[in-house]
């Protein structure tokens, strides 16, 4: 088993994730097993109920696990041990208790695989993470200096009054590290523009790195896929599988380069609108605009995301959704909005647009078609009026009881079976799938015969609760809603076969009305 431990230096938003994804993609390139994992030092327990303000996007994962390990739940773990006696009344301290566990986490995430990549969320330096990076240089004591590497980003920046690079902030980052008795092995520098020579030999001298383990990172000129080859270029993996002694193939790159040349020469062009409440965020719906991007990268389409504020649909009409190829709602909770998101569906489905709705954005489809088309007009979920004559989506009976929030939900990986004819079937080309969820809400069956009778068919179902997953209009050229977030499982190379649909059908629109 072998560790990467990436950690950042001067400022955070470096990239550092960003780096780490693109290594482990390069290592993948090379038939090796890998796996990413992330530490953030805040003391949040469960990153599932912060703010999109804060947090970015809530990302899930198949046990329902929600994104990264925070050291809230690393103290947590040390605090419940402490409570049940397992330290036999010992004084609990940072120093070995809260180290041990971060090292237990580490192994853990390790096993089964033949790479570890761990990030360190944070910047060196910070009081909160120190923790973190102690039990790092503990970790590398513990299996050997030859089954860890070390890299760290860090901040090259071009000051214009000198008119030059600055190595310095990089110097002093790395002597931090070094500090607390970590020398990294690889550098990766944050740059704007090419470092040179002169520069690569200073922060190889000064730093104590290798001269082929500084690293340029420049920003990329149209898309982050371009990283992986960036780095492939400068040979980054051989680094890593010489430092750590991987047996592998050579590195096979083509599938990037071939995700890079879609990208870059494109075959269609199409516009679809995202019509969410946290549309001015830049991470809130990340993934999202990935898979998007994914599904064009599979139809060689590039695909523009203009982004509809929900709420400006209420006030300012639907102008803003004329002309484009597909309209998606992505997933949310709380009131606000949702009146916008149904008018953005019911302009879908009149207007023969393509409409794809993710969790809230299928409730959304199913409140709309109830209204509009079944002719209920005070249809609605229950979330957002309790007393609703006709709750279309509501909560089931065994979740009423429950009235804590976090840990209610439904978390993490489902079965679905696909219905026989449907879109969603055809699309997968796949009787069953397993997907991710995040919801309180269902769909309710109650209104399941008279939905499905007016054309609202259900695609998909799970098969242990019968709970419907998907539905599809019948008499439309694409409109899906799935309850789930497929947006979890879309990769740049393996587009999600819904994401690659709903583009697919974006192009078709384009060409109907040009
Ligand atoms: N608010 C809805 C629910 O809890 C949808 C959640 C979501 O979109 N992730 O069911």
């Amino acid at each position: 088993m072998k560790y990467v431990f990436v950690t950042g230096g001067v400022i955070s938003s470096l990239g550092k994730g960003l780096t780490a994804a693109a290594l482990g993609a390069l290592l993948e390139c090379r038939g090796l097993k890998v796996r990413i994992q992330k530490f953030d030092p805040y003391l949040n327990v469960d990153p599932g109920t912060m703010s999109p303000y804060q947090h970015g996007e809530v990302y899930v994962l198949n046990d329902g696990a929600e994104t990264s390990l925070s050291s809230g739940q690393v103290y947590e773990t040390v605090i419940q041990k402490e409570r049940r006696g397992d330290y036999l009344g010992k004084t609990v301290q940072v120093i070995p208790h809260v180290t041990d566990e971060i090292k237990d986490r580490i192994l853990k995430g390790g096993e089964g695989v033949d790479v570890l990549i761990t990030e360190i969320g944070g910047t060196t330096g910070d009081i909160e993470g120190l923790p973190f990076l102690e039990a790092l240089r503990q970790f590398q004591h513990d299996v050997g200096r030859e089954n860890v590497a070390f890299l760290h980003c860090t901040l090259v920046p071009f000051i214009k009054a000198a008119g030059e690079l600055k190595t310095k902030p990089s110097q002093q980052s790395v002597a931090k590290l070094r500090e607390i008795g970590i020398q990294p092995d690889l550098l990766v520098c944050r740059t704007d523009r090419p470092i040179g020579e002169d520069n690569r030999h200073k922060l190889s001298l000064y730093c104590n790195v290798g001269l082929d383990c500084v690293f340029e990172c420049r920003d990329v000129e149209h898309s982050i896929y371009e990283l992986p080859m960036q780095l492939a270029e400068q040979r980054m993996d051989e680094v890593v599988v010489k430092r750590l002694g991987l047996r592998c193939r050579p590195i096979d790159i083509a599938p990037w380069r071939e995700i890079v040349r879609r990208l870059l020469q494109p075959k269609h062009r199409v516009r679809v609108g995202v019509v969410g409440k946290y549309i001015e965020l830049q991470d809130a719906y990340k993934s999202v605009y990935e898979s998007i991007t994914h599904g064009g990268i599979a139809n060689e389409t590039a695909v523009e995301v203009v982004r509809i504020d929900a709420e400006d649909l209420e006030t300012k009409g639907t102008a803003s959704l004329e002309g484009l190829d597909g309209i998606l709602v992505p997933g949310g909770f709380g009131t606000r909005g949702i009146e916008g998101k149904i008018l953005a569906a019911k302009f879908a489905r009149e207007r023969k647009v393509p409409y794809y709705g993710l969790c809230l954005g299928m409730q959304i489809t199913v409140i709309e078609y109830a209204r509009h088309v079944l002719g209920l007009t005070d249809a609605h979920s229950t979330e957002f009026a309790p007393a609703t004559r006709d709750p279309v989506i509501h909560l089931m009976e065994s979740q009423k009881s429950v009235v804590t929030k976090g840990g209610t939900m439904r978390l993490g990986s489902y079965d679905c079976a696909l219905t026989p004819g449907s879109r969603s079937r055809a699309a997968y080309g796949a009787d069953a799938v397993k997907e991710r969820h995040r919801h309180r809400f269902e769909y309710n069956d109650a209104y399941r015969a008279r939905l499905e009778a007016a054309g609202l068919i259900v695609g998909g179902t799970n098969p242990q609760s019968g709970l419907v997953e998907i539905v599809e209009v019948k008499d439309h050229p694409w409109m899906v809603g799935v309850q789930y977030h497929p947006e979890f499982q879309s990769r740049p190379d393996r587009a999600h076969p819904l994401f690659g649909a709903f583009v697919k059908a974006a192009v078709e629109k384009s060409r109907r009305s040009c």
